[in-house]
């Protein structure tokens, strides 16, 4: 008899966004000539820049061609791109990350989902709350955690991201093995300090850990001093994996490419407590279960930087930072405390009440769409999730209607 996976059994149902949908696809029923505005997406809105169109139509006129036409590709990305990312995300930087460390894929979410399983079943587990699901739920389907609890996995250690820390976790008391640590943030939109990530650098060095350092919000830093990469800190490279896509930086949520840097530097331990590489485990992993993206993605993705794309990238991600703006403005008029917003596109607010409460005040006023917090972990109670992926005419009606219902 075929028996499951019973670590799927574990996996506490996401209700999150399925309640949403249900509260709006009522309140419309009832309400069928009030308008939903929602604020809740995480998806992008704006098409691809000029740049990776122009890309994508050439690279498919090659396609067309024997001369030049292209089978498999190298599983491992194109030599252009991953040379691209090396001197214009990295060296660019001052971090010395070799083209050869980076790893081209479809998504980030496929990346951070994967890169566990190349880690023992008994490492322990430092997951941020609120959190991106992804980190927490393939450990679960992997049998790295006990059962939910109280909204909780037993045998993980939450990183508690508060008011009172400014949502930026402390450092834990006890040793865990893998860390995940995201910034700028989804869902809170906080950013981490250089101090910050090398306080976290130190301790995952101490332990003999690694930190799995997820920044597709990148592209959104405006603050000079903000990291955009773990790699800016010192001794990074030995304790550091780092995930980053083009789907927030350039519109390619339904383009699909990304990139997972594993340095040659960074070793893991085998049972008999010998050095292995993690570069050499990834290749293993990404090469036998992985073919490759598509040679014309790669193309348009490489032509994001040309100066053209970085300047066609900078405007879209300045034109959600533009709507970000309104929306911290706009919370600040109301006296609502909120994170995020100025180096990230989400804003994060404190409420200062029960987060499906303050959901259905926002749908039943203003017939506005958020994304409450407690879907996100226990710490996001109490908040709500803005994100300024829209139409600006969205975010403005929006926010005309919320400061009206809650004045
Ligand atoms: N990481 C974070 C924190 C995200 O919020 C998202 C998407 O929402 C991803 C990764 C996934 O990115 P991708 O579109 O590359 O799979």
């Amino acid at each position: 008899m075929i028996r499951i996976n019973e670590n799927y059994t574990k996996l506490k149902a996401s209700y999150l966004f399925t309640d949403i949908a249900r509260r709006v696809t009522a309140f419309v029923a009832a309400n069928p000539t009030k308008p939903v505005i929602r604020l809740g997406i995480g998806d992008v809105t704006e098409p691809l820049p000029p740049v990776c169109i122009a890309a994508l139509h050439a690279a498919t006129d090659e396609m067309a061609k024997r001369e030049t036409f292209k089978g498999y590709g190298p599983e491992q990305g194109y030599a252009f791109l991953r040379e691209a990312v090396a001197a214009h995300d990295y060296a660019a930087r001052g971090c010395a990350i070799e083209a050869d460390e980076i790893f081209i894929s479809d998504g980030s979410k496929c990346d951070c989902g994967n890169i566990q399983e190349i880690f023992s079943l008994d490492t322990r587990l430092a997951i941020p709350d609120p959190v991106y699901p992804v980190y927490i739920d393939t450990n679960v389907m992997a049998g790295r955690t006990g059962a939910n609890v109280d909204g909780r996995y037993s045998g993980v250690t939450y990183l508690d991201s508060t008011p009172a820390n400014g949502y930026v976790p402390a450092i834990p008391a006890v040793a865990t093995d893998l860390i995940y640590l995201c910034f700028p943030n989804n869902p809170t939109g906080a950013v981490a300090t250089k101090a910050q990530l090398a306080a976290w650098v130190a301790y995952a060095k101490k332990n003999q850990a690694i930190i799995l350092f997820d920044s597709a919000y990148e592209a959104y830093i405006r603050d000079p001093a903000i990291p955009h990469s773990i790699y800016e800190i010192e001794g990074a490279r030995d304790v550091a994996i780092e995930f980053r896509s083009f789907s927030k930086t350039a519109g390619f949520t339904g383009t699909r490419c990304a990139y997972t840097v594993v340095p040659k530097s960074l070793k893991a331990f085998d049972a008999a407590g010998k050095e292995q590489s993690v570069h050499a485990l990834w290749n293993r992993r990404h090469t036998t279960k992985f073919n490759g993206v598509a040679y014309p993605i790669q193309k348009a993705a490489a032509a994001i930087f040309t100066p053209e794309g970085q300047q066609q990238t900078r405007a879209l991600t300045d034109f959600y930072l533009g709507n970000a703006q309104l929306i911290r403005d706009a919370m600040a008029k109301l006296g609502l405390p909120c994170v995020g917003g100025d180096n990230a596109p989400y804003i994060w607010i404190n409420t200062g009440r029960d987060s499906w409460e303050f959901f259905d005040l926002l749908l039943n006023k203003a017939q506005v769409v958020c994304t409450p917090g407690a879907g996100f972990g226990k710490c996001g109670e109490g908040h709500v999730r803005i994100s300024a992926f829209n139409t600006r005419a969205n975010v403005e009606a929006a926010l005309a209607r919320i400061a009206s219902a809650l004045k």
